[in-house]
């Protein structure tokens, strides 16, 4: 199995490091060519407004979207939610637009803008997962077949539909690898 991770900005080696530790290959994706014959795609957190444009000066937006399209799995984490989604409060940016969920960007507040909490996320187990997030988004409204697989205070912060998974927190800043190997059941 081969998973690309997007590396036009972000947090590329901390995914890599997950990856790595879970014994899957990992390629850096940069150039449309990148994509071919990976199984699953993460886009990490970074800033979304750059990477949009980026995802559109590398000419990987429409060749990542139609991928989606066609059912590969892709896992977005924070930045990499706020592309997977159709609607995005207050803004033109470029994105993906692949999953039915409204986001609102930089959403928790300046005093809440970067904070830890550990969160029981029932598709993980019973053992809470310790979630950062930096000045993250949160899903304030979904659709269609989306599943909720956390939220906390009226704020969606981690979602599924088809193919594509969606958190709004850093699963790849903890030592905890159960969100990655989630991803990679969809693949397998
Ligand atoms: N605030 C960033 C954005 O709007 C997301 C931050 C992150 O990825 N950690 O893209």
């Amino acid at each position: 199995m081969k998973i690309g991770i997007l590396a036009l900005q972000g947090a590329v080696r901390e995914h890599r490091c997950m990856l790595r530790r879970l014994d899957v290959d990992a390629v850096d994706v940069l150039n449309p060519g990148d994509l071919d014959g990976i199984n699953g795609l993460i886009l990490p957190g970074g800033e979304s407004t750059t990477v949009g444009k980026l995802l559109v000066r590398y000419n990987l937006l429409e060749p990542i979207a139609e991928l989606g399209r066609k059912g590969l799995p892709i896992f977005g984490t924070c930045t990499g939610l706020i592309l997977l989604s159709k609607h995005i409060v207050n803004s033109e940016q470029r994105c993906l637009g692949l999953m039915d969920t409204y986001v609102e960007r930089n959403a928790f507040g300046r005093q809440l803008a970067s904070f830890e909490a550990d969160m029981h996320i029932p598709v993980l187990g019973d053992q809470p997962f310790h979630t950062i997030f930096i000045r993250a988004p949160y899903i304030y409204r979904v659709e269609n077949n989306v599943e909720i697989l956390l939220s906390f205070q009226d704020k969606i912060l981690f979602a599924e539909q088809d193919n594509f998974l969606a958190a709004a927190f850093h699963p790849e800043l903890t030592e905890d690898t159960r969100v990655h190997e989630y991803f990679l059941s969809k693949i397998r």
